[in-house]
């Protein structure tokens, strides 16, 4: 750990901000406070009062400080910054953020890491959360993705599950390698997402140098009212860096914030890092023909098949200025989308519109739209919603509260009904599993043959061992079957590694 980083200065800084006296203390009710370091009490000795409101304003607040935090992707960090659109996409979307280029929109970016908690170390094996917020004319689109193009599981139904087999025991609160190893091995679709997790991109060197993915199947409405299915990809232009094993355990047993650390320090310093959006698109016909199921989010789109198309270029110039309030407190959800872009019938997508905002009414309360990071503050929210727990603005006045109304009420928006697709769908209500009945291979062993090298190929087994070789020994099997699968070589070459760990554990 740098000892007087621009991150560890950030008293120093505040302090020389302003040359003016500090200002007076008060209670959170406003009263000056004229002692704020003795409690009230009957004598020098004797007990307490129950009429010291200083002090049990102070000491109720702080019994409350915590909110919930968040169930997966708990630890993060933030940054703000804009969007600039650099290449003319009008021709598959009719989103405001695209419709000019050289335009410039607001955004705000959290990084996470998946499965520890708060107080976890940055530069652990995991799955990172990139997630994106734009503050648009046409209101907040949140595209919330992570550092790895697919997903583990494509029914959203198995969500609670993936994590808690990835979280603490019930009983020994340990992470336990058999808990993840059972799950992973009986669902043989986590395979790919797996590989990606253990090789070299599992331990990013921070988040600065990791790319970003929608992962999910999006649809793109154009002005036209043309649809397209597209997916997002954000390339870092710091460049890929990743962390061996060894720096990784360092790291996390002296500068366990490593990654918020480099964030806050990257921009403090001026050296704003970026990340260049591109998109692959899908016409409708081709996602027809398409060979696997686009809507699967445990695969990728060939980038030969569907080339990276550029966009535009995410830049993150400021730092939050307090990290409750505008980290803590930033709340995404995959369902806020502006017109233009609609979701996809991708099955964890729609799993997840509805979970990521059931989870920060939880978290923030059901106004949390009105908290200033994630209101759409350049739209003048109209609608028929009104109350509830917190709300700070102006609750719209007068306004009715009802539609439809003969009262100057809001009116529905032309733009919006303009950008409305129509989509047929049929089908026989029913629970379709997926488990088995997609291709769970081909795209993992095209991974382990094509896009890793000799040397990534030999990472990736030894960074699997050493997880794997803790689990029971039929887990061990039972996963070395569906590593045969994706290629014999590494079938063989996980069965050696187990079995060296397994001797030098004697
Ligand atoms: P391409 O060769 O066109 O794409 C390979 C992609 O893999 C590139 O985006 C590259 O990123 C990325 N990559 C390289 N090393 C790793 C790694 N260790 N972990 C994760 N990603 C990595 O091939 P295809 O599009 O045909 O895909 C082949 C396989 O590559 C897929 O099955 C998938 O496993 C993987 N992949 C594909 C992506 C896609 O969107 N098509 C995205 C990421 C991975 P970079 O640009 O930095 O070199």
């Amino acid at each position: 750990m740098c000892s007087r980083d621009p991150a560890s200065n950030q008293l120093i800084d505040y302090k020389n901000k302003d040359s003016e006296p500090p200002t007076e203390c008060t209670t959170a009710s406003g009263i000056p406070v004229g002692v704020k370091d003795a409690i009230m009490t009957v004598g020098p000795r004797g007990p307490a009062l129950l009429q010291d409101f200083i002090f049990l304003d102070e000491l109720s607040h702080f019994d409350t400080e915590r909110i919930p935090e968040r169930v997966a992707y708990a630890k993060g960090a933030g940054a703000f910054g804009y969007f600039e659109c650099t290449h003319d996409i009008t021709k598959f979307c009719a989103a405001s953020v695209f419709d000019r280029v050289k335009k410039r929109t607001a955004i705000a970016m959290r990084f996470s890491v998946a499965c520890g908690e708060n107080g976890s170390a940055d530069t652990v094996r995991e799955q990172r959360g990139f997630a994106i917020k734009f503050y648009t004319e046409d209101g907040i689109w949140d595209l919330v993705g992570c550092n790895m193009p697919v997903y583990y599981v494509r029914d959203p139904s198995l969500f609670p599950s993936l994590v808690h087999a990835q979280k603490r025991n019930p009983q020994t609160h340990l992470r336990d390698p058999d808990m993840f190893w059972d799950f992973m091995s009986l669902r043989a679709e986590t395979m790919h997402a797996l590989l990606m997790y253990f090789s070299d991109r599992g331990t990013p060197d921070g988040y600065r140098h990791m790319h970003g993915y929608g992962a999910h199947t999006y649809r793109m409405v154009n002005p036209s009212g043309e649809t397209f299915y597209v997916k997002f990809h954000m390339k870092t232009d710091q460049g890929i860096k990743n962390l061996d094993a060894r720096r990784c355990a360092e790291l996390a047993a002296h500068d366990p914030d490593y990654s918020i650390r480099d964030l806050y320090n990257a921009i403090k310093k001026g050296n704003y890092p970026s990340w260049s959006l591109f998109i692959q698109v899908m016409l409708n016909e081709e996602a027809r023909k398409c060979k696997f199921n686009p809507f699967d989010v445990t695969k990728v789109w060939p980038q030969k098949e569907y080339p990276l198309l550029p966009v535009g270029r995410l830049v993150l110039d400021r730092n939050p200025t307090n990290y409750f309030t505008e980290v803590e407190q930033l709340a995404f959800s995959p369902a806020h989308m502006v017109p233009g872009i609609e979701p996809s019938p991708d099955k964890m997508l729609q799993g997840r519109l509805f979970a990521y905002g059931d989870t920060q009414r939880y978290r923030l309360g059901v106004n949390y739209m009105q908290i200033p990071v994630n209101c759409p503050y350049r739209v003048n929210v109209k609608n028929f919603q009104r109350d509830g727990a917190m709300t700070v603005n102006d609750n719209q006045d007068g306004a009715p509260n009802y539609f439809p109304n003969s009262f100057c009420g809001p009116k529905e928006s032309s733009r919006a009904l303009a950008l409305q697709t129509c989509c047929p769908v049929s089908g026989d209500v029913y629970r379709y599993m997926s488990g088995d009945t997609e291709d769970n291979f081909s795209q993992a062993t095209d991974f382990w043959t094509y896009t890793l090298d000799n040397c990534g190929r030999k990472r990736l087994v030894r960074n699997i061992s050493e997880h794997l070789a803790d689990a029971s020994q039929f887990l061990q099997e039972r996963a070395v079957k569906l590593f045969t699968m994706i290629h014999a070589d590494f079938g063989r070459l996980m069965t050696e590694a187990l079995n060296t760990a397994k001797i030098s554990k004697f």
